[in-house]
């Protein structure tokens, strides 16, 4: 018998068990399919923290997750790795900086007011490496940055207790049942698996692949570059440990000589310097790219659909999913916006596919 089970010890699922026993919850069981830590999408994720985001709610995560980030060495005895180098976003017509210019606006009313637009001829100050001549502008909020996903998992698994290899097969009322046969009955289940949440309750959340190329070591980017992103194809490029990871969506056969020719074509450093194949991973996808995030019925609760920026909300979806099955209310956020009726009520949030 656990008061609480959560379904996923990824980043998601360990943040929400981490902050319910800080909240007094003592029995909180964390099950998990895979055999330790890091085998979802966590592992998996390249480490971008942003509150450059078009809608309140997001940029408002990002703002919460950014307050407990800075305080998670204190927290957790874990440092986060944040680093505030920085996202930049280029935009190559006036259409696309007019939606980063809206986004900005958001962002301002949120308190985000380091969020600025540069000029073409402004772009170099903050990342001299990266070709400007097809650029009209660009979005730069200096507070963004990295974050080390792998330790802020590490972080909020400290002391909790998992359950390793025990895949769920089905979720009941006041109980999970394992796919060997056997049950765990709980108080309340917090479904946190991730891509993989559609198997385990009626969340609208599909698995989309993403994958990651990268330089061998080299130091022609800088640490602190920013993570700097073309608006119009998501072309992404950041310095990481020693090397240098770039992306962008699509998985088709074309991919890799894509990412070659664009490194080539828009960051002349690179020039000359290989690039393979990395690794790939999954997003966790909801139809509006927000998260799912709530009560689904009794005491089934879902905190799914992050759709790839699961990692840099985590502080703030364990705190608010915590204080919701605690005190029966968010309180540190208004989360309506995240309701998962929000789709059988035909009322998604709205956002440009760009951010
Ligand atoms: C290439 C790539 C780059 C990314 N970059 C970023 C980034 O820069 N910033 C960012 O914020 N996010 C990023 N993401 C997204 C991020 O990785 C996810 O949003 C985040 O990891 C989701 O966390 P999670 O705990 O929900 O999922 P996971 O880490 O996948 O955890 C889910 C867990 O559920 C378990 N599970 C699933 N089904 C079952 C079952 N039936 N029974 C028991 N256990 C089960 C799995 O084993 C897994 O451990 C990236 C993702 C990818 C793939």
């Amino acid at each position: 018998m656990a008061d609480v089970v959560v379904i996923g010890a990824g980043v998601i699922g360990a943040s929400i068990g981490w902050h319910l026993r800080r909240l007094g919850v003592r029995d909180v069981l964390l099950v998990d399919r895979a055999a330790g830590p890091g085998e979802g999408s966590t592992g998996r994720a390249t480490g971008g923290f942003r509150a450059q985001f078009s809608t309140e709610v997001n940029v408002r995560l990002s703002l919460l997750s950014r307050e407990k980030l800075l305080r998670f060495q204190e927290d957790t005895g874990v440092d986060p790795g944040y680093l505030q180098a920085g996202y930049l976003w280029l935009a190559r017509t006036e259409e696309q900086l007019s939606i980063l210019r809206d986004a900005q606006r958001v962002q301002h009313r949120c308190g985000l007011h380091e969020a600025v637009i540069l000029k073409r001829a402004d772009i170099a100050r903050v990342n001299p490496h990266v070709r400007t001549d097809d650029i009209v502008g660009a979005a730069f909020c200096p507070t963004d940055g990295y974050i080390r996903p792998l330790e802020i998992l590490r972080g909020y698994l400290q002391d909790a207790n998992v359950r390793w290899n025990a895949p769920i097969a089905a979720v009941r009322r006041d109980a999970v049942a394992l796919a060997d046969g056997s049950e765990i009955a709980c108080g309340a289940i917090v479904n946190a698996a991730g891509a993989w949440a559609a198997r385990i309750a009626e969340v609208p959340v599909t698995p989309l692949r993403r994958q990651v190329a990268t330089t061998p070591p080299t130091d022609v980017l800088p640490p602190d570059t920013p993570m700097t992103i073309w608006a119009d194809d998501g072309f992404h490029v950041r310095p990481r440990d020693g090397r240098v990871l770039v992306l962008a969506p699509g998985d088709d056969a074309g991919w890799l000589d894509r990412m070659r020719g664009l490194t080539q074509k828009r960051v002349p450093p690179l020039r000359g310097v290989t690039i393979e194949f990395g690794w790939d991973g999954l997003y966790e996808m909801s139809p509006d790219n927000h998260a799912i995030l709530g009560r689904l019925r009794d005491d089934l609760y879902v905190a799914n659909g992050s759709s790839g920026h699961g990692v840099m909300h985590s502080p703030a979806i364990g705190q608010l999913l915590a204080e919701l099955i605690v005190h029966g209310a968010a309180r540190s956020l208004d989360i309506h916006a995240l309701r998962p009726s929000r789709f059988v009520e035909g009322r998604p949030n709205r956002a440009p596919d760009l951010l």
